[in-house]
């Protein structure tokens, strides 16, 4: 166990340091963008067809659905903090192989194996950082997560850009292995993380629950009126659980889990169906359609995308606490639908049908007008802002905050599982999408954005501000989800004081 005043005892420090998961994600995500285009790839592997090229990519988000169902089970039995560790190594190997790699098939493997880390990292990260987080700044611990994701698309993509002039086989082999070095870090950074208090208390180990919980809240002192109340509620909450029946899959498609557990899973699928992804994958497309074209496009607007993710979500973390869960997703998505609705009536209103040569996707663009091709990409990046500092943090979040602990860590696996399998079929579908059905692509986004702000008004109750113990009060109340902000506030700083009070009064007993 870490001393008292350790920097492992700090929660910024472990929830920072546990993004490093975040990190992996982002690298992911950008893994092959700037490697596909180089000669060196394209001759080495054989010029893969189109949909080769499209398994290729799409084979790590399939490991990542299959790791991030697996994660739950897994966090459960061996802890959170040892299926970090887990993915980290799990990792290493994938990026071993995919660096190391001979053909299309070794090439595969590397990215599954990649695909299944990420898929555990991406589940795992956000329920430590919840499970360790002190309620008022759980939503910016979390977020941390979201930012190490921009960050990870970002610097992946320089370094594949700055390899892509290397004159021989390292401009693949060298991003792709150096994706181990994060991933070696967190195992070792991990190695010196204490466990979650809840996951301890969750197995009986409730002596290093308290000390863990005194560690983080207070330097040790386990009398702490802060650390006793946050103990009492997580002892309430697991001797509760002990009278439930036995855990099971089953029981979060029953009542009362399943609305809890279908919330986090449409979230989830919701963040992708904002179309985000068509941004990062796929920005490409939309600056031709945009009338862009030339050599440094890509560049140039793969970048400034990136660098606007990451700064975008800088206001998140800085106050997604004060401002809460559901207006930052209510304006999110408002203001996305506003931005596709524009970039599709754009291109729909200035521009016209095309055979784009070299490129069977842009079959649309606008051509000559420059002010609609300015507006079109204007929006494109208000649309990523927009993103970035709403339903990126806010999806990441949300799930692993309103599950209680028998549930929460499978059913934020199935949530998590959710994005990917919306994120692998809709990185197949948007290509087609863009080439059969053009500018009207973006109105189906757009309409789904409209759809999840509706969702959101009617179903997802507000969060922020209540322990991970509270959320049951909260959302077995019958209070409608866009009355809950009016609540009252969490009972833990009452408790808090209470403590206090008759801590004084024993004091003063003794004294007199
Ligand atoms: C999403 C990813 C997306 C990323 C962009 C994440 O929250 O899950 O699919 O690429 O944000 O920043």
């Amino acid at each position: 166990m870490p001393g008292k005043f350790s920097l492992m005892n700090n929660v910024y420090v472990l929830g920072g340091f546990a993004t490093m998961g975040g990190m992996l994600f982002g690298f992911d995500i950008s893994s092959m963008s700037g490697v596909v285009g180089t000669q060196r790839y394209q001759d080495y592997f054989h010029r893969p067809s189109s949909s080769l090229q499209g398994g290729i990519v799409a084979s790590m988000a399939a490991g990542s659905f299959f790791g991030a169902l697996v994660a739950g089970t897994l966090a459960d039995k061996i802890s959170r903090k040892r299926t970090i560790m887990v993915a980290s190594l799990i990792w290493c190997v994938g990026s071993i192989i995919q660096c190391a790699a001979i053909n299309v098939a070794m090439l595969i493997v590397g990215r599954m194996i990649n695909g299944v880390a990420v898929g555990l990292a991406s589940m795992i990260v956000p329920v430590y950082q919840s499970e360790i987080a002190p309620k008022d700044i759980r939503g910016r611990i979390v977020s941390l997560q979201q930012w190490a994701i921009t960050w990870g698309i970002l610097i992946q993509y320089f370094i594949q850009y700055g390899c892509s002039f290397i004159d021989s086989e390292a401009a693949f082999r060298v991003p792709w292995g150096i994706q181990v070095v994060p991933g070696i870090i967190l195992f070792i950074g991990t190695l010196f993380f204490p466990y979650s208090p809840r996951w301890l208390a969750d197995q009986g180990r409730w002596e290093e629950a308290l000390e863990v919980l005194a560690n983080l809240r207070a330097g040790g002192n386990k009398n702490d009126p802060e650390v006793m109340a946050e103990y009492k509620e997580i002892e309430d909450a697991v001797n509760f659980d002990k009278t439930l029946a036995a855990r099971s899959y089953a029981e979060l498609f029953r009542k009362p889990a399943a609305r809890r557990v279908f919330l986090g899973m449409a979230l989830q699928s919701w963040s992708q169906l904002t179309g985000m992804n068509v941004a990062m994958y796929y920005i490409v497309y939309i600056f031709q359609g945009a009338g862009l074209t030339g050599q440094n496009v890509n560049l140039q607007a793969s970048s400034i995308q990136y660098v606007l993710n990451v700064v975008m979500t800088v206001p998140a973390i800085l106050f997604i606490d004060k401002w809460g869960r559901r207006p930052v997703l209510l304006i999110g998505s408002t203001m996305m639908a506003l931005w596709l609705f524009l970039i599709g009536g754009l291109m729909g209103r200035y521009g016209s049908a095309l055979a784009f040569e070299g490129n069977d996707t842009t079959t649309w663009a606008i051509v000559n007008n420059d002010p609609a091709s300015k507006a079109v990409i204007a929006c494109s990046y208000l649309f990523v802002c927009s993103f970035a500092i709403s339903w990126g943090p806010v999806s990441w979040t949300y799930p692993a905050e309103i599950y209680p602990l028998r549930i929460r860590a499978k059913a934020v696996s199935l949530s998590t599982a959710s994005n990917w399998a919306f994120n692998f079929i809709l990185a197949y579908a948007v290509p087609p999408a863009l080439e059969k059905i053009q500018y009207r692509t973006y109105f189906i986004f757009a309409a789904c954005c409209v759809a999840m702000t509706i969702h959101i008004f009617f179903m997802f109750p507000e969060t922020k501000g209540r322990t991970l113990e509270e959320m049951d009060e909260l959302f077995n109340s019958d209070v409608p989800a866009w009355k809950t902000r009016a609540l009252p506030a969490s009972h833990l700083e009452k408790d808090i004081e209470d403590i206090r009070m008759q801590q004084h009064g024993e004091k003063n007993e003794i004294s007199t």
